[in-house]
């Protein structure tokens, strides 16, 4: 990519048009223009060969006046101070406009989880806690999953502060495993909670499901189970792109639809799906440009639509499951070209609202079915669909800045009434 995108500088853009748009004071633009905390730390970690490597974590939290932070961490080579504090941002808002009692955070660790064995991570995990330890918890701050952490990073998490504290604290952390108090349906609820923003987008466009042919760039948790309920759904899942270690990006492709639970089955056997038999291999470049794509759906990372690809690209809707995938130039030229983009904040949400009700179940010591999970999960979500769609109506403006106008209305109210304004 030719221009560095700073993901801060793009959120200050959307909140300063939603307070302009909401007839609110430059008071508020102050108060959410930037993350209330950001900790950088050093992560040292004893090696298996003997050695210490100290690795530079971080924590931003964003606005608290809805309730504690939430946001996931991440383990990857790009996490940087700019990418967490805007991705810090990015949760405010989700969780406002689904209307869940939180504020925004996110962490990260600037690391190869893919070169450290499983010992090297687990002493990564619990240095980490150690190092951010004062600022989370049940009522502070409470993190999750995120790109390249999972259900047994969130274990080795929980399990450190709860040693410090000296007894259990199972709400400093979701997406951790159900016997240790996860919830059910949190892994998968990323995934479902997109799907049922498809649906809503079908029905909202008139589009028939079981008519529609999908590529999503991603085969990671968000990615993997997107596919899985889509196709369940009826749709077709026509090309999925991903990253290889020995051959970098890459997508599968099957003009009749891939087999997804045949892709999962595929993968738990061998690790990747980079040599799939039952598809064609093509070029990422490929997969932007396809031309018989109804519903494009990229989950996989920031600024992965972008002025190199986003010219290219057919497809007729654009529903983001990543956060921050659209470059704001590239958002610009979807809509010059007439393709609806449906916006991160609203259609990735099913994470975090599951994670809201892990965090419940904790803090109650009581435990829902999958059914209820995923009943309360849709009903939110269509909810939060509803409140964006009607804002985009009654304002004419893209369903992006519609979702920062619910969001931002929400926690307006809240700065009024607190008399922070
Ligand atoms: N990392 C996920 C997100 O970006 C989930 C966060 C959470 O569950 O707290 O939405």
């Amino acid at each position: 990519m030719s221009k560095k995108i700073n993901p801060v500088e793009s959120v200050q853009k959307e909140i300063k048009f939603a307070c302009k748009k909401l007839g609110l004071g430059e008071s508020y633009y102050e108060l959410l223009k930037e993350p209330e905390r950001v900790l950088m730390v050093s992560v040292p970690v004893k090696m298996d060969d003997g050695t210490v490597k100290t690795f530079t974590g971080y924590r931003a939290q964003h606005c608290t006046i809805m309730g504690p932070a939430k946001g996931g961490f991440r383990y990857h080579p790009d996490v940087c101070l700019d990418e967490v504090k805007g991705l810090s941002m990015w949760m405010t808002f989700k969780c406002a406009v689904v209307g869940i009692p939180y504020g925004g955070s996110k962490g990260g660790i600037t690391c190869n989880p893919s070169e450290l064995s499983k010992g090297e991570l687990e002493r990564l995990t619990r240095n980490y806690l150690r190092a951010i330890n004062t600022i989370v918890g049940p009522e502070k701050d409470i993190p999750a999953p995120d790109v390249n952490t999972n259900a047994q990073i969130m274990a080795w998490f929980m399990d450190e502060f709860s040693k410090l504290k000296g007894y259990n604290v199972p709400g400093v952390v979701t997406g951790k495993p159900i016997p240790l108090g996860g919830s059910q349906g949190r892994t998968q609820a990323t995934g479902y909670g997109v799907t049922v923003a498809v649906k809503k987008v079908c029905e909202a466009m008139k589009i028939d499901i079981t008519k529609t042919n999908i590529a999503i760039q991603g085969f990671g948790n968000v990615g993997s189970y997107t596919s899985l309920y889509c196709s369940q759904n009826g749709a077709k899942i026509v090309a999925i792109g991903e990253w290889d270690k020995e051959i970098g990006t890459y997508a599968l492709y099957n003009e009749k639809g891939l087999d997804i639970q045949k892709l999962f089955d595929y993968k738990a056997k061998n690790g990747t799906i980079v040599n799939y038999p039952d598809a064609k291999r093509i070029s990422l470049d490929d997969f932007w440009a396809l031309d018989n794509i109804d519903i494009l759906i990229p989950a996989a990372m920031e600024n992965a639509i972008n002025e190199n690809n986003v010219k290219t690209i057919n497809a007729k809707i654009i529903v983001e499951a990543a956060n921050g995938p659209t470059t704001p130039e590239a958002d610009k030229i979807l809509s010059e070209k007439g393709i609806p983009l449906f916006p991160d904040i609203l259609c990735n949400a099913g994470g975090v609202t599951a994670s809201y009700f892990e965090w419940v179940q904790n803090l109650m010591n009581f435990y829902w079915t999958k059914e209820e999970v995923n009943s309360k999960l849709e009903h939110i979500l269509i909810k939060a669909f509803d409140d964006v769609y009607n804002m985009q109506k009654t304002n004419d403006v893209s369903f992006r800045k519609a979702a920062y106008l619910v969001a931002i209305k929400r926690i307006a109210d809240n700065m009024k009434l607190r008399g922070w304004v």
